[in-house]
C-alpha cells in the first residue's frame, strides 16, 4: 500500500478546524486533525512529499520522518506539531481500516468504553469564534437576527474590529457576573455533564492594568464569587475547573489558588505562563488546588522537565497538536510514572475529539476529555458513523469500528468550509 494524496480541508467552526485527508493506491483513505495555526495548511503541503509513495502503516516511523526533516528548520517544537500530529492521525485511521482494527486496539486495547466528558463553558456565554490567531471573529452559523438580540452589546461587539483578546473589550465586564456563570453551569449539567470548565481570566470591574499579571485584592475577591456562585449551583457531586490562559505572576496566582480552596476545584489551569517551570512549581506547591498545564508543550520532552520537577498535578495536552496521539499515549504514560492523570485539551471538531477519546479509552491515566462546541449547531452533524449525537449523558462511546470509527460528512463540511483554503484539493 502507497500513499498518494495528502490533502486538507478547514472547516470554519469557533475555530478553524483543520482537517487532513490521506489517501492511497488502495480503497483505504485516512482523516486526521490539525490544530489551527497560521500557515498550517502550507507547512501540511510541503510535508506531503516525504509521504508520497510510502507504505502508510508504518506510522512512527513516517512521524520520525516528518519530524527530523522539519527539525534543520528548527522545529522542535511548534506549528509544524500541529501539522505532524494531524497527518499521524490520518496515519492510524488507514492503519486501522487495513487490519479492520478500531484505533483504541491499535493504542493497546481499551480501559474504559467510555470516556467521560467535561464541557467548556467559556464565560458564562458560550458565542465565539475564534481565529487561527485567537481574535473573536463573528460565528458565521449564526442568524442576523440572533446575533441582534444577543445581551449586552455582544452583537455589537463581534461586529466591530477584533480587541486582539477573545473577550473584547473591558465595559462588557456586565456579561461575567456570578449570576450568568451560575446560569450556564445549571444549564450545562441539565445536558448530562459531570465536568465543567470556565474561564477565570474575563474582564473584571476592578482591573488597573491586563498586562503586568497583577491581581489586586478586589479581582481575587470578584474571580472567588464566580467560582462560588458555579459550585453552589451544581453542588458537590460536579467536577469544576476554572482557567487562567497563562495571565498571573507567582504570588498573585498563589492568592488566587489558595482562596478557591473551598471550592474543591478538579483543577485550576494555567495560572502562570507556561514556560518557566520553577514558577508553576511554587504555584503547585503552594496550594492544595490542583494545578493543570500543558496545551503549549509538544512531544514529551515538552513535558520532561515539568514531570520531573512535580510542576502539574494535570497535564493537559492537545492531542492535534502534542505530536500526534502515538505521542500522547507516551506523554500518559510518562506522567503515569509521577501517579499524574491527564486531561487532554481539545477545540477540534469531532474528527480530532473521537481522535482523542481512542486515546482516552486506552491510557489508565485517562481524567476527563475536554468538549468545547457546545455553541456549534453543526458539531454532530459534521460526522457519521458513531453514536448520534456523539456526547450523551456527558460521555462519548468510543467508537469499535475500524480505524477512528466515524467519517466527515462532506457536505456538511463544505457548507462550513473557508473558501480561501482548498477543500480536500
Ligand atoms: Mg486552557
Amino acid at each position: 500500500m502507497q500513499i498518494t494524496h495528502v490533502r486538507t480541508a478547514v472547516i470554519e467552526g469557533n475555530f478553524d478546524w483543520t482537517i487532513v485527508r490521506i489517501d492511497t493506491d488502495r480503497d483505504i483513505y485516512g482523516l486526521g486533525e490539525s490544530f489551527c495555526a497560521p500557515g498550517l495548511t502550507a507547512i501540511i503541503r510541503d510535508l506531503a512529499p516525504l509521504l508520497i509513495g510510502e507504505d502508510p502503516r508504518h506510522v512512527d516511523r513516517l512521524w520520525n520522518k516528518l519530524r527530523w526533516a522539519a527539525s534543520g528548520a528548527g522545529s522542535q517544537a511548534g506549528i509544524v506539531y500541529n501539522a505532524i500530529s494531524g497527518i499521524e492521525t490520518a496515519l492510524l485511521d488507514i492503519t486501522g481500516k487495513y487490519y479492520n482494527a478500531p484505533l483504541w486496539q491499535l493504542l493497546g486495547g481499551k480501559y474504559r468504553d467510555r470516556v467521560r466528558i467535561y464541557a467548556d463553558c467559556h464565560a458564562g456565554e458560550a458565542l465565539e469564534s475564534l481565529s487561527a490567531l485567537m481574535v473573536a471573529r463573528r460565528p458565521r452559523w449564526l442568524p442576523t437576527d440572533e446575533a441582534e438580540a444577543l445581551p449586552c452589546g455582544l452583537a455589537s461587539e463581534l461586529n466591530r474590529p477584533a480587541h486582539g483578546r477573545a473577550y473584547g473589550s473591558p465595559q462588557l465586564s456586565d456579561i461575567f457576573t456570578p449570576e450568568l456563570y451560575a446560569r450556564r453551569a445549571r444549564e450545562v449539567v441539565a445536558l448530562g455533564f459531570t465536568a465543567l470548565k470556565f474561564d477565570l481570566d474575563v474582564p473584571n470591574p476592578y482591573t488597573h492594568d491586563s498586562f503586568n499579571g497583577v491581581l489586586s485584592h478586589a479581582e481575587i475577591r470578584y474571580m472567588t464569587r464566580l467560582v462560588e456562585a458555579v459550585r453552589e449551583a451544581v453542588g458537590d457531586t460536579i467536577d469544576i475547573a476554572f482557567d487562567c490562559h497563562w495571565r498571573y505572576n507567582v504570588s498573585d496566582a498563589i492568592r488566587l489558588a489558595c482562596a478557591l480552596e473551598p471550592y474543591g476545584l478538579a483543577w485550576l489551569e494555567d495560572p502562570v505562563p507556561p514556560d518557566n517551570i520553577e514558577a508553576m512549581r511554587r504555584v503547585r506547591e503552594a496550594t492544595r488546588t490542583p494545578i493543570s498545564s500543558g496545551e503549549n508543550y509538544y512531544l514529551r520532552y515538552g513535558f520532561r522537565e515539568a514531570l520531573e520537577r512535580h510542576a502539574l498535578s494535570i497535564v493537559a495536552p492537545d492531542l492535534q497538536k502534542c505530536g500526534g496521539l502515538l505521542e500522547a499515549r507516551r506523554i500518559a504514560d510518562l506522567a503515569d510514572t509521577y501517579y499524574v492523570a491527564m486531561a487532554p485539551h481539545n477545540i477540534s471538531s469531532p474528527i480530532g475529539f473521537v481522535a482523542a477519546a481512542h486515546v482516552c479509552a486506552a491510557i489508565p491515566n485517562a481524567l476527563t476529555l475536554e468538549f468545547h462546541a457546545l455553541s456549534v449547531p453543526f458539531w454532530d452533524e459534521l460526522v457519521q458513523g458513531g453514536a448520534q449525537p456523539l456526547i450523551q449523558n456527558g460521555y462519548i462511546s468510543v467508537p469499535d469500528a475500524p480505524g477512528l470509527g466515524i467519517e466527515l460528512n462532506e457536505a456538511v463540511a463544505r457548507r462550513y468550509a473557508r473558501d480561501d483554503e482548498p477543500f480536500f484539493a
